[in-house]
């Protein structure tokens, strides 16, 4: 049984999809403004996991990202600047150029940390047509007020606006800490489509019905799910800072605009944190994958690290955090070489009873709303298992990591840099048939542990 925390009912629910065995997952991408720092990594991290688990539990997903490319201002209370104009501004370039260069470098992430593509990238100026239909709607219905800034949706015209706040229920109030937007009826109100400044030209803008302008930010996730997956659809993620205003907004949207709630499912990843508490922009304190690659850390440490919580639980990072990581991970890789090396190709029915067994606790923990702490500490107590064959404990790592997602499997046996010199000489005095001393070596390199091969393609080396 597939259980998952839906944010909506605030309880752990049995996880069936609307469609058969299909699922629809929606998972909300990047503003794609500057680097993706490993904060947001975590979020992506946290979806490639669900999306593996639903995929173990043999579901075809259909995963759909956006790319927020206009629109999201530099403050979450509509207010503030566009954060891609800012950043062509900060690198004197388009908007069209910063957008293409950090969604290419943010597929390079994805990739670095072995997190599965979307099955649909769309970007947000792909569907300014399809955000003006629905703001258009919102507008027929009577949910939108026009004031000389933009068009708003007024909040206090849907009954249960901030269903997804629960308990917690969001005190903002304009003043100090939120500047709102001058003719805002109220603080949660939100801006559905701006009005190009008339001081300054924005590099992006559109003709609309209702003055020339661009999107608010929350507008686009509700068409794209509308469009690539239909409405309602199953799982819709996104980092836990989502929950109180974009994902609050964009439920409001979907209800008042087509009577339907946008999504069964809302999942919301806790956030990384650091020592001194949070990550940000303003606090320059930001970390990139790059640099932890520069640093030479594998970027699947990092993916290590992040599997070591839950995805509900913070997360504090440091590079001590991530060394630990590290050795965690290369330990687990020379394991998994040793047992390739022992066991000769697997078939499922290799599988005993008792391997078996493992397969099963295994599916119970990460089908529990994805407890990867404890199906890591099970893997590990299964590679201990004495009463395991190596072929059988290599047949689940191969499993295993369907979930995980570390490359187990393409792990290659890294020979000591020593060892790689003795055997290059030996095969110096092989060519010169010195066979006596090319003998010594080989025995000098087995009393080291690793044994040397003679193929037509030359020596081969292995533990
Ligand atoms: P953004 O590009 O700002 O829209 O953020 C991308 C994703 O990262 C969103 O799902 C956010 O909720 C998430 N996010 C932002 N900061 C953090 C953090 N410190 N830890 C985990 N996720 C984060
Ligand atoms: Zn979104």
């Amino acid at each position: 049984m597939l259980k998952f925390y839906n944010t909506l009912s605030r309880k752990k629910e049995v996880f069936k999809p609307l469609k058969n065995k299909k699922v629809g997952l929606y998972t909300c991408g990047p503003t794609v403004y500057w680097f993706a720092h490993v904060g947001n990594l975590r979020t992506y991290i946290f979806e490639d996991i669900l999306k593996r688990v639903l995929e173990y539990n043999k579901y075809k997903v259909k995963h759909v990202m956006n790319i927020t490319d206009v629109g999201h201002l530099t403050s979450d209370a509509d207010t503030g600047e566009d954060k891609l104009e800012k950043g062509a501004k900060r690198e004197n370039k388009t908007v069209w150029q910063i957008a293409d260069f950090y969604t290419k470098h943010f597929k390079k992430d994805l990739k670095n940390l072995n997190i599965k593509e979307p099955s649909v990238w769309i970007k947000a100026t792909d569907t300014i047509k399809e955000q003006i239909d629905l703001i258009k709607i919102l507008e027929k219905k009577g949910f939108t007020y026009k004031i000389k800034d933009g068009v708003y949706f007024d909040s206090s015209k849907l009954k249960n606006y901030g269903q997804l706040w629960g308990s917690k229920k969001r005190e903002i109030k304009a003043g100090a800490r939120v500047k709102m937007v001058k003719g805002k009826k109220h603080p949660t109100d939100f801006a559905l489509w701006k009005f190009s400044p008339q001081e300054v030209k924005r590099q992006m803008e559109w003709d609309s019905p209702f003055g020339k302008g661009f999107p608010g930010w929350h507008t686009e996730c509700v068409v794209m799910g509308a469009k690539e997956l239909g409405i309602p659809f199953d799982i819709h993620c996104g980092g836990i800072d989502h929950i109180q205003i974009h994902h609050t907004n964009e439920i409001a949207q979907s209800e008042a605009g087509f009577n339907k709630t946008l999504a069964r499912f809302w999942l919301h990843g806790e956030f990384l944190i650091l020592k001194k508490g949070r990550m940000g922009k303003s606090k320059g304190n930001i970390v990139i994958l790059d640099d932890l690659i520069k640093k030479g850390f594998n970027p699947l440490s990092y993916r290590y690290l992040c599997l070591t919580a839950h995805y509900r639980s913070q997360l504090t990072f440091s590079l001590e955090n991530l060394k630990a990581a590290q050795n965690g991970l290369k330990k687990l890789s020379q394991r998994v070489i040793d047992l390739k090396q022992q066991s000769s190709k697997v078939k499922s029915r290799d599988i005993g009873q008792k391997a078996r067994t493992y397969k099963k606790r295994f599916l119970n923990l990460v089908n529990d709303d994805l407890n990867m702490p404890k199906a890591l500490a099970l893997f590990w107590k299964m590679l201990d298992n004495k009463n395991l064959l190596e072929k059988e404990k290599y047949s689940l790592v191969l499993d295993f990591d369907k979930v995980f997602g570390l490359n187990l499997d393409k792990k290659k046996e890294k020979i000591p840099k020593q060892i790689q010199e003795l055997v290059k000489k030996r095969q110096e005095y092989r060519e010169k048939k010195q066979w006596q001393r090319a003998d010594e070596i080989r025995k000098k390199v087995e009393k080291m542990g690793y044994k040397i091969k003679d193929t037509k393609k030359g020596a081969k080396v292995s533990k």
